[in-house]
């Protein structure tokens, strides 16, 4: 006998009493009942999570453990539990409902969204993901935006127009002459849940019964994706908890502006604009105070080595490379050798120019290879990578290029 899916039959449906069927000891330890209310992994709604209780005495329950995921394997409903139990044992079962609620909500008003797009635009709802934090949906064409704006503001009115659910389960013969979205050709029993107005679909989730328990549908992003769009939303709590964190964040951001909330934007777009405007001054200043230090220096020198580090720096710190190229060719007519070394992105990384009367070259090999690094370029001019201590790479390269050859 296969296991009673009580959850298709009434989605509302928190606990049930079971008896253990079959008790799986493979990798993991999993439970099989003779009737459940844990809805099964499946068309892209995750499966329950919830506990398992036992009778300690007649009529008192106690804890027994945890169901961590619920899938259909074989045909099976298998609980995913953490303590096994032996065949035949009686148990209570009890669902996480504020999570599963979650994805009724969510689930239900997916069907309004890829119904309502399938009927505008013709485009099929290619996949279908529910998590934590959002449901994402792939549409094998192209949605902008505003139309997107247009269904969420449609979908919203079936919310408000608080419509009933149904789920029908049609003969073949009825089935052929319906009119329904779906992803696969389905053998056995087909389940049809109608959003009346907006969608008609064969699906085996959970959904709720009547649309206002939907409450809102948000759509929160879209991008292209495989041809087609890839669209973000949000429903009930979910949608909630996100417009509450949303707004604490936007009322954090308009404070630290001193605006009001709904003109954080464009305060936001100033301070990038004054930002970029001072950094390029800021950039123009330090290229011209390198210049003059360099014009200080004294003529014929063997070597020169520029950092960012120190209190006599030349290089400001997060100098752009072209700057640093500038200023070591500008060293260049002062010494023979130049080094200018940069911070990198990862530990203990720098960055080289060396710039040589000579052949860089050779100097950039020497370097190289004493500092775990990479690159290369002119006998004028190499740049790289090398990994270590800033002063040591110094100090070396005083070494080697301190003696006239
Ligand atoms: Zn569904």
């Amino acid at each position: 006998m296969k296991t009673k899916r009580l959850y298709e039959m009434d989605p509302y449906q928190v606990s049930m009493e079971a008896v253990v069927k079959e008790c799986i000891l493979q990798n993991e330890e999993k439970l099989i009942f003779d009737q459940t209310v844990f809805y099964p992994e499946g068309g892209g709604e995750p499966g329950d999570k919830g506990c398992l209780y036992i009778e300690n005495e007649p009529g008192e329950w106690i804890l027994w453990t945890e169901v961590t995921d619920t899938r259909e394997e074989n045909g099976e409903i298998v609980h995913y539990v953490k303590k096994p139990l032996p065949v035949g044992t009686k148990i209570r079962g009890e669902i996480q409902w504020k999570t599963r609620y979650a994805y009724m909500q969510n689930h239900t008003g997916e069907h309004m969204v890829s119904g309502r797009v399938h009927e505008k635009y013709g485009y099929d709802n290619v996949g279908f993901h529910m998590s934590k934090d959002s449901v994402v949906i792939d549409f094998n064409g192209e949605l902008n935006w505003e139309q997107l704006m247009e269904i969420e503001e449609e979908v919203n009115q079936g919310v408000d127009d608080n419509l009933s659910v149904k789920v029908e389960y049609p003969s073949r013969d009825e089935l052929s002459g319906m009119i329904y979205r779906s992803k696969k050709e389905i053998l056995g029993q087909v389940r049809i849940v109608i959003v009346p107005g907006y969608d008609s679909c064969a699906c085996c989730g959970m959904h709720v019964a009547k649309t206002s328990e939907i409450q809102m549908i948000k759509i929160l992003s879209v991008q292209n994706h495989r041809g087609g769009v890839r669209v973000e939303m949000i429903c009930g709590r979910d949608a909630r908890e996100d417009y509450r964190k949303k707004h604490e964040q936007s009322v954090e951001v308009a404070r630290s502006f001193s605006v009001k909330p709904y003109e954080i934007t464009l305060a936001v777009k100033r301070m990038l604009e004054e930002n970029s405007r001072l950094k390029m001054q800021l950039s123009q200043v330090q290229a011209r105070l390198a210049e003059e230090i360099m014009d200080r220096m004294e003529d014929g020198q063997r070597t020169i080595v520029l950092t960012e580090e120190g209190s006599d720096s030349i290089l400001s710190e997060g100098c752009d490379p072209n700057q640093v190229r500038r200023l070591v060719n500008l060293a260049r007519e002062k010494a023979v050798h130049v080094l200018a070394l940069t911070r990198g992105n990862k530990e203990k990384e720098y960055r080289y120019i060396i710039g040589s009367g000579e052949d860089a070259r050779v100097l950039a090999k020497e370097m190289n290879e004493k500092f775990a690094g990479r690159g290369g370029g002119s006998s004028m001019m190499t740049q790289g990578s090398l990994f270590g201590n800033g002063n040591e790479m110094e100090e070396y390269f005083k070494s080697i290029t301190g003696e006239e050859k």
